[in-house]
Parts: C-alpha cells; sequence; structure tokens
C-alpha cells in the first residue's frame, strides 16, 4: 500500500515529446491529463496548477501525489499511468 502523501512518476510522460493541442489558455477551462494510478487501479484527471506550469493531483483512493510537467506545447487529452 502506498503511504499518504506519497509521490508517484507517471510511466513514459515527457513535456517535451507533448504534440500538444494548441488551444489557448483560459478558453478551454483548465487543461488535464487522465492517469491510471497502478497504486489502486483507478483512472483520475490531474489538472494544470494556478501558475501553469505543473499538472498536479492525487490518486482518489491512497492520496498518492502526481505531477507533471506541462509542455512548451500546450496540454494534450492523454492518458498515462503511474508507474
Ligand atoms: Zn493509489
Amino acid at each position: 500500500m502506498a503511504r499518504e502523501g506519497e509521490r508517484f512518476k507517471i510511466k513514459g510522460y515527457s513535456p517535451t515529446t507533448q504534440t500538444g493541442d494548441r488551444s489557448s489558455p483560459g478558453l478551454t477551462g483548465r487543461p488535464w491529463l487522465s492517469i491510471w494510478f497502478n497504486c489502486c487501479s483507478a483512472y483520475a484527471r490531474i489538472y494544470r496548477n494556478a501558475a501553469g506550469t505543473m499538472y498536479e493531483g492525487r490518486c482518489p483512493r491512497c492520496g498518492g501525489r502526481v505531477r507533471a510537467l506541462v509542455g512548451p506545447n500546450g496540454a494534450t487529452r492523454r492518458v498515462f499511468e503511474t508507474e
């Protein structure tokens, strides 16, 4: 079991390889990534933070934290999974 506040890495995620949807910030709401949490076999969305630098969220079941850098090309609507 993961401990409260444990931080996960996202498998295969790299901000430099994000293709981006090039939508303008603020027009389509907060960008998000869909994350499959292998720790608990659960899906959740993580949302871009207020500063626009990271996607941040938590596993809905164990509360483990996950973060992902925002790439230079903006948000993508892709599904990732934790390691
Ligand atoms: Zn979990």
